[in-house]
């Protein structure tokens, strides 16, 4: 016993398989950098050392304020595997819930993009933890108090020599704080190993199980369309480095050179939140077809008519779900090999289910006292789930964390339906159902089947108080720009009542038309925002 070699699953072992298979394949940033896997393997290393130099050990949190690019990319990799932790800081909080995270993440080194060093300044005075700024710019230094350290004068000046440690694979690696809308951000973490088998998993589901989106071969184009603050860009990027797969990263998210990438790369394959999915469809010239793009869309419900108006623009779209508290995969909509001679209608239909879990990922679908729902696509009850990566629990919030794992499960807060094949559909978030004289009204469902509409671009359906029934549906209706009333919503989703695809109940009594729906920090619609905006139209 004892004698063998105890393999520990860290993050390098997938820095260094990437670069072993595929020294040559490319990296490439906006329309400004070309690197190979080889060069960027050289550059973490850099990283690393210089990294070393301002004295950064194992276990010093960093935190990067960043859009998507190469240099972040390097970060996922140098950062973690020399034992410290990333901290992936949300930019798109408020600046007191940026100040919050990287307080309570206890960072000592702040990597931060030029777009977000004017942020940086006004907060410096209140982090009297963080010891080093780095700046991170596409141009020259910007004129700054805040530090003189650069990151390309660093990367250049550092040897590329530089030996990862060998650590326990139960080591933190990374670091983000959830997106909620209700009260303060929460810290959720991972470790190597969680990590490794996250990718490992995500890699299975991407080649080997039947999907619209199953990857071909080396030759797909990988770009990513999450930030790469929100649980790291889903993971992805580990998992396309290690299939050698080429990546390109957009930078700042701007509509002209998002399709300039897609056209000149070639990119085959993104992911990204419905929303983004939806500004590419609507900003598309007339007649204009992509050949073929990839689309996992996650973070919310895919809505059908979304889905279908993509498909006509040579966009393939496939629903994934997951949260910041599981890494995040969870489940999508893949095919089960016996289901594929579906016809197209009912393809489309299941494509933008919630979907079946990854491997090694138990999800269930549970009423109050754990007993599992019929699956009967009616019977409602929460996602508990369990799977090797997900996070052992809120940092420094033991509280939180027994709430989140009751039980033994994760709770996801989740309400979904299972159909008889096992496929899960997300009704609703618990704190979004709709509670109308006793039933159960999913505001989903109803975003959904307005979807299909074909005036309506989008829409959000939110309950609102009500004295005899104690919630009624409301929708909000952003309408495409032709004239749309409720009279014709109103029979349309009329039609799905006599289907028995919903009860009369849950039509709602009123519509509003905006111009656009408040959105979140990661671009899904701010449900509590359309709330407080409805209440207050009440009042006028
Ligand atoms: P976040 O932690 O910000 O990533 O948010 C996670 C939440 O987004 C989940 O708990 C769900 O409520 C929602 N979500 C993610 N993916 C989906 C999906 N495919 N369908 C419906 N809701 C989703």
């Amino acid at each position: 016993m004892g004698y063998a070699y105890d393999y520990q699953l860290l993050i390098r072992h997938i820095l260094e398989y990437g670069v072993n298979y595929a020294p040559k394949q490319e990296i490439v940033y906006r329309d400004l950098h070309r690197y190979t896997y080889k060069d960027l393997y050289n550059r973490v290393h850099r990283l690393a050392n210089a990294l070393e130099e301002l004295g950064v050990k194992k276990g010093t949190r960093i935190g990067v304020l960043e859009w998507d690019s190469h240099r972040y990319l390097e970060c996922y990799f140098a950062i973690p595997c020399m034992g410290a932790v990333l901290h992936t800081v949300n930019v798109r909080l408020s600046p007191e819930d940026i100040l919050y995270t990287i307080q309570h993440a206890e960072d000592e080194v702040i990597l931060v993009y030029k777009d977000f060093v004017p942020l940086m300044e006004s907060l410096r005075s209140k982090l009297p933890k963080v010891k080093h700024y780095i700046v991170m710019t596409d141009d020259k230094m910007p004129e700054t108090n805040l530090t003189d350290l650069e990151y390309e004068e660093m990367i250049k000046k550092a040897s590329k020599d530089y030996e990862f440690p060998e650590f326990s694979e139960n080591t933190m690696a990374t670091l983000s704080y959830t997106t909620g809308t209700t009260g303060r951000p929460k810290g959720v973490w991972f470790t190597h190993r969680k990590l490794v088998l996250h990718t490992l998993s995500g890699c299975i589901a991407m080649t080997g199980i039947r999907s619209p989106l199953r990857l071909k071969d080396d030759k797909e184009v990988y770009m990513p369309l999450t930030p790469m603050f929100h649980v790291h860009a889903w993971g992805i990027p580990y998992m396309m480095w290690l299939m050698g797969i080429k990546h390109v990263y957009p930078g700042r998210y701007e509509p002209m050179m998002i399709v300039k990438l897609v056209l000149s790369e070639g990119v085959t394959y993104t992911h990204c939140v419905p929303t983004i999915l939806q500004m590419i469809v609507d900003n598309l010239p007339e007649g204009f077809k992509f050949n073929g793009w990839k689309m996992l869309i996650g973070g919310a419900k895919l809505p059908e008519g979304l889905a279908k108006r993509a498909r006509e623009k040579g966009i393939y779209t496939m629903a994934a779900y997951g949260m910041s508290e599981t890494c995040p995969a969870l489940t999508g909509a893949f095919v089960k090999p016996h289901l594929l001679d579906l016809p197209m209608e009912d393809m489309l239909k299941m494509s933008v289910k919630t979907g079946i879990p990854f491997p090694l990922v138990y999800v269930r679908v549970v009423h109050d006292d754990f007993k599992d729902v019929e699956k009967n696509e009616k019977d409602m009850g929460e996602i508990v789930v369990r799977a090797p990566w997900l996070t052992d629990g809120y940092l420094n919030d033991e509280e939180k964390t027994k709430e989140l794992w009751a039980g033994g499960w994760l709770h996801t807060g989740d309400i979904a339906v299972m159909d008889s094949e096992g496929y899960v559909t997300i009704v609703d978030r618990l704190k979004d159902v709709i509670k109308s004289g006793g039933e159960w009204i999913s505001s989903l469902t109803l975003e959904n089947l307005l979807s299909l509409h074909p005036k309506v671009k989008e829409a959000a359906v939110v309950g609102v108080p009500d004295e005899k029934w104690g919630e009624r549906p409301l929708a909000v209706v952003v309408p495409m720009n032709e004239n749309l009333s409720e009279e014709e919503l109103r029979n349309h989703l009329l039609k799905f009542v006599e289907q028995g695809v919903i009860t009369k109940w849950a039509v709602p009594d009123k519509f509003i038309f905006v111009r656009e729906l408040p959105r979140t920090s990661v671009g899904k619609i701010d449900k509590k925002n359309i709330r407080k905006m409805v209440a207050e139209s009440f009042k006028k």
